[in-house]
């Protein structure tokens, strides 16, 4: 599919005339930063300690919803346990903690050029992430700047992770602009889910092991294979007049 052609199928099902993108709603792992690979392998240790099958593969699936959520999810499932909400925060503080034992991962390759290429056309950027994990939060602070703390969506703002739209929801809110002026920038086919459902002009960037299929399957209106093909895209989308 080309961009013009992704741009005409939003406008159709949004009902809107133009686009007029004044805002950019960007998630953080395998978007900011890839930390994906470190995440699954944190995940499987933790599991694998409490006796509870999994494969790293699954935690792709996963991808977007808060920790603590996935944290409950496989316990239930996997051995039928029901965790509190501390129970569940106090096993995700441990897979916080094997994680930062893995080490700082690189940025994204290319993310810095799509920002750079935001922030040029004055478009506001706002993090929207499912991440409770103080390091890797804190790491946008040192790594990005511009990407404002006060505007910065967390896990810890939300009831619903993704793919409950609640995340971009707030991050609209935030914002103070509508959804159909707000992209989402995203790698996982459940936060992609959470664009879509929000409204958003939602774009899935292929950082990780999924498919292009994957990612059109859960509502992207266009997938990019790099940050690269994303960021010389972005002219057309901020201003399709040109
Ligand atoms: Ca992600």
């Amino acid at each position: 599919m080309t961009l013009q052609e992704a741009i005409s199928n939003y406008l159709r099902y949004a009902g809107c005339k133009q686009l007029n993108i004044t805002t950019a709603l960007i998630d953080c792992d395998g978007v900011l930063f890839d930390t994906m690979k470190n995440h699954t392998r944190a995940w499987v240790r933790l599991m694998q300690k409490n006796g509870i099958k999994c494969s790293r593969d699954e935690f792709y699936q996963y991808e977007g919803m808060t920790g603590t959520e996935i944290v409950k999810k496989k316990f239930k499932d996997g051995v039928g346990k029901l965790l509190t909400d501390d129970e569940a925060l106090a096993l995700y503080k441990v897979k916080g903690r094997y994680f930062q034992e893995l080490g700082e991962t690189p940025k994204i390759e290319g993310i810095d050029q799509v920002l750079e290429v935001l922030k040029q056309a004055g478009i506001e950027r706002i993090v929207v992430t499912g991440s409770q994990q103080p390091s890797v939060l804190d790491r946008i602070d040192r790594e990005f700047e511009g990407l404002l703390s006060e505007k910065r969506v967390t896990g810890f703002d939300v009831r619903h992770g993704k793919p409950n739209p609640e995340p971009y929801l707030k991050g609209i809110e935030k914002a103070g602009a509508r959804a159909a002026q707000c992209i989402v920038i995203e790698n996982a086919p459940l936060g992609v889910q959470a664009g879509h459902a929000a409204g958003c002009f939602t774009i899935a960037v292929m950082t990780g092991p999924l498919s292009e299929k994957d990612l059109y399957k859960a509502g992207a209106d266009i997938v990019f294979p790099t940050m690269d093909a994303l960021a010389q895209a972005l002219p057309l989308l901020l201003n399709p007049a040109q």
